[in-house]
């Protein structure tokens, strides 16, 4: 066989082959490399195994035990339940799994399992609940008790996985080099790369993956770190764009336009926008992220850069996330700008040929400057001949793809400005924006009345909803939101779509189902409506419009409403059962509300007000500042996740939690400031290694991101 090296494709390597090359592929994994970071995603320790008939009550144990009866299903209001009896001949076990329907396929009767949960007896007999299984392979040889778990994808068994991988790491051990600088390895008490990669795969002991993690989570963070440092030197000496300076009478017109605004700029607004013009003045494209509560007022900050750069003669592009919010952000714009509109159109998916015609005449004519719409727009950039900036509003919500990339640049250098509502602790900003500069909006606009929190129980649902009849013959609006997918165990089922959709069919039914009780229920003579994500996008708008215009008193929906419509008359929100939402979803949800003059409350209604679901409402309870909120749940939260990392567009990190290793970051922080003093152009051998290793962990397209 040829030298292998890390970028060899797998199919090269024995025991792959084209067949299974194709499987691996379906796991992410076509290099040698990927191999190495294919890690376990937990680990079997077959020395604990305990004898059946000393199984004891309420305790998790691991047994081996041989599937007696084929398993049984059982479905019941969307939910799925699996059972079946184990035994070793000398005792048996129930075994129940709950909402995996996808593991009816691997129980298979007559073959022998390893299983590990949580055992509890009734009577004589015993249960276990939700173990995890492993099966033996006869080939397998087995040099640890403790064994690796893989995700793994259908025709690709745990055997063959551990065995490609193992021969992967025979052939590429003795080819990798250190790539975290020497100093930091030694400061953090790091093991060598080598030990690192052996001893995630093939450990003798918990304690050695122990030793092994620590290594990787340090490089994975202090590569991306250093690969988002390097990116933004690159970025900020690329290349000149345009500087917008205002000239005295383009100074004039925008004091107008900010003084015929319906209120006064908080400080915090004033200052941002000032940073923003002095960003774009230089001839270096700005790449700033502004992070401000939901409510603090980010549209006027867009309106005003964008106007500015207007009333240079330049045009702007504003993309938001979905058709509804364009619309309105559009309908804002035009009521802000009022006589001093310097040109603005609205562009959707859904306006008309004709106007569309007439919109790009008036950008190619410069007559239009500040262009409005979805991330559609982008395919027009090519026709704004002066395009200086474009804002992209509720990041969040962007995929990577949708990120502007930079070919949609273009290639002169656009200055951009991303909106975002998510709070997030400067920590991990670090990590998320560190190709950005951050302004943050921290206060609220005056006059604002605090939304009120309450958590209510299912008993309390009548007089809940007696409050939302009083509240909609006062003439005001509600919320009412009903789970769609439980996200604090989406990465429980993360492979496993089946069951995610099931959950999710299961919650649509939820909101449906209490959509129906209430229309023809308690609520029958009032308006009430439905919105959920499996509506097409044209009965959703429909749906938004009706009740931002008030023709919907009460809207029942599940969390599509997240990021939705500035209704200031919407007082009242109910979030059915709570416990299902994290806090993140909470915090977005409840910003619907309290966004005019009106008092405002929030209900969480659960029956399970205990453990994290507890603290978590409380904290909603308590506060409503979003920065404390995440700063609270990564501390109480450890593995929390505030925000999807997914939605940032970052790369997936593979070992690394940004909430759990949080506490990593300001050392690989300072570590890199070192060694960008030292070596500012990456030159030194171990340097050039390490941006190597950068590529590698997360592939070319990524050093040169979309980001
Ligand atoms: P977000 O930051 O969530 O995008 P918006 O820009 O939609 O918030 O602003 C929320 C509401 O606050 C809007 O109705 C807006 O007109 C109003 N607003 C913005 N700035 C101020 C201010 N300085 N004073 C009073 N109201 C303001
Ligand atoms: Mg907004």
């Amino acid at each position: 066989m040829a030298q292998v090296d890390l970028s060899t494709p797998v199919q090269f390597l024995p025991k792959v082959g084209e067949k299974r090359a194709k499987m691996l592929e379906k796991l992410g994994i076509t290099r040698v490399y990927d191999l190495l970071v294919f890690f376990p995603r937990r680990y079997d320790d077959w020395a604990d195994v305990v004898p059946m008939a000393a199984l004891e009550h309420d305790a998790e144990q691991s047994f081996i035990a041989t599937v007696v009866t084929a398993p049984r299903v059982s479905r019941h209001h969307g939910r799925t339940t699996i059972f079946a009896t184990l035994s070793d001949g000398t005792c048996s076990v129930r075994a129940v799994w709950f909402n995996q329907p996808y593991l009816e396929s691997k129980i298979k009767v007559g073959e022998e399992f390893f299983f590990h949960g949580k055992v509890t007896r009734d009577g004589f007999s015993f249960q276990v609940t939700n173990p995890v299984f492993d099966q033996r392979q006869k080939e397998e040889v087995m040099p640890s008790n403790i064994q690796p778990v893989y995700p793994l994808t259908s025709g690709l068994k745990q055997g063959h996985i551990r065995s490609i991988v193992s021969s992967a790491l025979d052939k590429a051990l003795p080819l990798l080099s250190e790539v975290l600088p020497p100093f930091f390895r030694k400061e953090q008490k790091l093991c060598s790369i080598t030990y690192a990669y052996e001893k995630i795969h093939r450990p003798q002991s918990m304690e050695e993956v122990e030793i092994a993690r620590k290594y990787l989570v340090f490089e994975e963070l202090f590569l991306l770190r250093a690969a988002l440092s390097v990116y933004k030197k690159e970025q900020t000496n690329l290349r000149s764009s345009f500087p917008i300076r205002g000239k005295e009478e383009a100074r004039a017109k925008f004091a107008d336009i900010v003084k015929g605004l319906p209120f006064t700029l908080t400080d915090d607004q004033k200052s941002v926008v000032q940073k923003i013009l002095s960003d774009i003045s230089g001839t270096r494209p700005m790449n700033r992220l502004v992070q401000g509560d939901v409510g603090s007022g980010k549209t006027v900050v867009a309106l005003l850069s964008m106007a500015a750069c207007a009333l240079s003669g330049y045009q702007s592009i504003f993309m938001a996330p979905t058709a509804v919010l364009a619309a309105q952000h559009y309908a804002t714009f035009k009521k802000l700008l009022g006589d001093n509109d310097p040109g603005t159109a609205l562009l959707l998916g859904s306006t008309p040929a004709k106007e569309k015609e007439r919109i790009r005449k008036g950008l190619m004519s410069g007559e239009i400057k500040m262009l409005v719409g979805t991330h559609a727009v982008l395919s027009e950039k090519n026709i704004l001949p002066k395009l200086a900036l474009m804002v992209t509003d509720e990041q969040h919500r962007f995929g990577v793809k949708q990120r502007a990339t930079e070919e949609e640049r273009s290639d002169h250098g656009i200055h951009t400005l991303v909106m975002s509502a998510t709070p997030i602790p400067r920590t991990l900003g670090l990590v998320l924006f560190g190709d950005m500069d951050v302004s943050v909006i921290h206060s609220m606009p005056k006059g604002r009345m605090p939304i009120k929190t309450f958590h209510t129980s299912s008993e309390e649902d009548e007089k809940v909803i007696n409050t939302i009849r009083k509240e909609v013959l006062d003439g005001h609006q509600c919320y009412v939101v009903c789970p769609m997918i439980d996200e604090l165990q989406e990465d429980a089922y993360e492979d496993e779509e089946g069951t995610l959709a099931s959950r999710m069919k299961a919650d649509l039914e939820s909101a449906v189902s209490y959509y129906e009780d209430l229309a023809k229920g308690p609520l029958s003579d009032m308006h009430v409506g439905l919105l959920h994500g499996k509506m097409k996008p044209k009965e959703k708008d429909a749906v938004m419009k009706d009740f931002s215009e008030g023709k919907i008193d009460v809207l029942v929906s599940t969390t599509v409403i997240e990021v939705g419509v500035d209704n200031p008359n919407a007082t009242i929100m109910l979030i059915r059962n709570a416990e299902r939402f994290g806090l993140s979803t909470l915090h977005q949800l409840r910003g619907r509300i309290g966004r005019g003059s009106l008092h405002a409350a929030c209900i969480l209604q659960t029956d399970k007000y205990d453990g994290v679901a507890k603290e978590r409402i409380d904290m909603m309870c308590e506060t409503t500042d979003g920065f404390q909120l995440a700063e609270k749940d990564m501390l109480l939260r450890g593995t929390g996740d505030f925000f999807g990392t997914k939605q940032h567009g970052l790369p997936q990190l593979k070992v690394a939690n940004l909430y759990r290793d949080a506490q990593c970051l300001p050392v690989i922080e300072e570590a890199l400031k070192r060694l960008f003093s030292e070596d500012p152009d990456l030159t030194s051998t171990s340097s050039k290694k390490m941006v190597e290793a950068f590529r590698e962990h997360f592939g070319e397209s990524w050093t040169k991101p979309s980001l």
